[in-house]
């Protein structure tokens, strides 16, 4: 039993069940027991891996990606390049590396990271310490300036709560206790009328998923592109619309019972790209599966140049890394890339449906 579980038996036993969403902001950002405030866990000896982690491609397209759009808008100057959720800086180091010929990207883009974990923005200060970076805490502290953005994986470990239909009411799940065990319980049926819409696209039992933290990322982000311009890149896996149970847990690359170890495993659920979209007040393009979307931006022709320049076990990991970014069958159909933008062009490789 980790201390965590052992502080929400408690709270629960004295306040009542708390919402999925609640459990999973206390198990991911708890001051001195979350997941994410007291570890690293990327990597191959942590919990799981990013694209970042698997190869250097992936920044570096989506980089260029990021350039060519800020090229596509007349090269303004200032403007924030920013990523959200960046984990060890190796996304960003990526971009700038790529970038850095670019004429004139890195005299007008001011790097800027939003991260809420102090034992990440550590590591992240050592992968870019020869780098001018400003930390922030949120996407509202976001300089005033046209945005050029990522976020990798960030938008999965936003709290959702969940909700199954029952008649034209839902029943909240939540997280609740049971012979001194967190387990899962369903609140009273109830209408909800931010679910309305769902009511068509569902059946009696169908479970929904709602995050109220990721859909107000989208309005904030797409409300400043839409009155300063730029381009936003929401990389991450889910699909157009939420349906089923996708809240998930990951601890040494292996799922387990999200209510098993509270602060041990990584939480995650799908991201829904419908409901960003609806949430954003500017033009939307994609949601393209990513391993089309690194097709369109040139990957192939990338792997092979950096393949002919190794040998061995390191060219097999280059193209292993490689299938795993692109396959369907791995991170290519899952994963989703959607770019929130402004009047001009969406940016490369999301310009056709
Ligand atoms: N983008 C990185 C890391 C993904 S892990 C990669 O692709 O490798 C998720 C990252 O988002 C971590 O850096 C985590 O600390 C950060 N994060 C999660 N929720 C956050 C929040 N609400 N505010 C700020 N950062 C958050």
């Amino acid at each position: 039993m980790t201390e965590l579980a052992d502080l929400l038996r408690r709270q629960i036993a004295a306040t009542g069940p708390i919402t999925v969403g609640e459990y999973m902001a206390a198990c991911l950002f708890h001051p001195r027991h979350g997941y994410y405030t007291t570890r690293d866990p990327l990597g191959a000896a942590g919990d799981f891996t990013t694209a970042p982690e698997i190869s250097q491609m992936f920044g570096e397209l989506v980089g260029l990606a990021l350039a060519q759009a800020w090229l596509d808008r007349g090269a303004p100057a200032p403007v924030a390049l920013a990523e959200l959720g960046p984990g060890r800086g190796t996304l960003m180091a990526d971009i700038l590396r790529a970038t850095a010929r670019v004429p004139g990207f890195h005299d007008a883009a001011r790097p800027v990271l939003v991260e809420a974990s102090p034992t990440l923005r550590a590591r992240q200060h050592e992968t870019l310490a020869d780098r001018d970076i400003d930390w922030i805490d949120a996407v509202g502290d976001l300089p005033d300036l046209p945005l050029f953005l990522v976020a990798n994986e960030f938008l999965d470990a936003l709290p959702v709560r969940q909700f199954l239909r029952d008649g034209d009411a839902w029943r909240e799940r939540l997280v609740g206790v049971a012979d001194d065990h967190l387990t899962f319980a369903l609140g009273p049926a109830t209408a909800f009328p931010d679910l309305d819409h769902r009511l068509a696209d569902t059946g009696q039992g169908d479970m929904v998923e709602t995050s109220a933290a990721a859909t107000s990322v989208a309005a904030e982000i797409g409300g400043r592109i839409a009155r300063r311009g730029g381009v936003a890149l929401l990389i991450d896996y889910g699909s157009d619309g939420s349906l089923g149970d996708t809240f998930q847990a990951v601890r040494r690359h292996e799922k387990e019972d999200p209510l098993a170890t509270p602060g041990a495993a990584d939480l995650t659920a799908h991201v829904d790209f419908a409901a960003l979209s609806r949430a954003a007040p500017c033009p939307v393009a994609g949601p393209v599966a990513q391993g089309v979307w690194l097709e369109r931006l040139g990957i192939v022709a990338r792997a092979r140049t950096l393949a002919d320049r190794l040998e061995g076990s390191a060219r097999g990991a280059h193209v292993e890394g490689f299938r795993r970014l692109t396959h369907p069958d791995a991170m290519g159909h899952l994963f989703k890339v959607m770019a929130l933008h402004d009047d001009a062009a969406p940016p490369p490789g999301l310009d056709i449906p």
